[in-house]
């Protein structure tokens, strides 16, 4: 189980000097600084038209025999407290489990599967490294058709409704993923890493498909630390003010300490980005959010 976690870390290096960027930018900067040559697929952003300014919490790497403890104890954060959220569940695990042969996750995620403030977004399929970033279309079990549709079929198994957000593990993809999103699963939203900010199609649809991108990301991947509340809110206050929206995403495993336990400070940080969020509704500058609710209401 380590192990995928310290694959994960090795694929987020890919994309940090852009999660950097949304830190930084949030900390002071505009978007004239962001250096974009570094990326060189750089298209000019289309700022959206906001009409309702929208902050999603996406908690990624619910999975069968994933740390299904700290799954099921970041979720009840946000349950305990009311708060509209995404888990993006990985249907199987690299060793061919399967998310219902796991009883522990797959009991957790019927007793909550009715819950109206919980959107379930497939995220990849088991889970390996860059797993979507160069697949084929169809043919086989690792194309991107058998995947979406036999990982969209295990996560309705337990759930009952299909999903109709992506999130490819490591944020990468290729248009076969899209492709299928669209044939296969009846998917209509993507939500990957900043790499899409680049490409200029964040934060609105394309061809059918809305992007709405991770913004910031409560784990400082490159650094190997956890992000401060303050950080992390000045990311978001600096996305919904260029976007419209900030996508925040967090990972259970890394609200861990060393011996494996729940760290009350590491955890604190999410409950403070929670609240600010809550003020931020409460003050009418924006509501918290699934990311279908934005497919489904337009909100970008
Ligand atoms: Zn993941």
């Amino acid at each position: 189980m380590m192990g995928r976690i310290n694959i994960d870390s090795i694929g987020w290096l890919l994309f940090l000097a852009l999660s950097g960027f949304f830190l930084l930018a949030g900390n002071g900067g505009s978007l004239s600084n962001i250096d974009m040559n570094v990326i060189g697929e750089y298209s000019e952003i289309l700022l959206p038209d906001t009409s309702e300014r929208v902050i999603v919490f996406r908690h990624d790497d619910i999975g069968p025999e994933w740390s299904d403890d700290s799954a099921i104890y970041i979720t009840e954060i946000f349950r305990k407290r009311n708060v509209v959220h995404v888990i993006s569940v990985v249907p199987t695990n690299i060793g061919g489990m399967k998310l219902y042969e796991d009883p522990v996750i797959a009991d957790y995620l019927r007793s909550i599967k009715d819950d109206e403030s919980i959107e379930f977004a497939l995220h990849g399929y088991d889970h390996s490294f860059h797993e979507f970033e160069d697949i084929a279309l169809d043919g086989s079990s690792n194309s991107a058709m058998y995947k979406i549709t036999d990982g969209s079929r295990i996560l309705e198994d337990v759930v009952g409704a299909a999903p109709v957000s992506f999130v490819p593990p490591y944020g990468v993809y290729n248009d076969n993923t899209l492709a299928a999103m669209k044939s296969g699963g009846s998917m209509n939203i993507m939500s990957s890493c900043p790499y899409d900010v680049n490409k200029g199609r964040a934060f609105g649809k394309v061809d059918g498909i809305m992007y709405l991108p991770a913004t910031v990301f409560l784990y400082d991947w490159e650094g190997d630390h956890p992000n401060s509340a303050d950080e992390i809110i000045g990311s978001c206050e600096y996305t919904l003010g260029e976007f419209g929206a900030c996508v925040i995403t967090l990972h259970h495993h890394k609200f861990l300490d060393s011996r494996g336990n729940m760290d009350p400070e590491k955890v604190q940080v999410l409950i403070d980005v929670i609240e600010w969020a809550k003020s931020k509704e409460e003050d009418g500058e924006a509501r918290i959010v699934r990311l279908k609710d934005i497919f489904d209401e337009d909100l970008l």
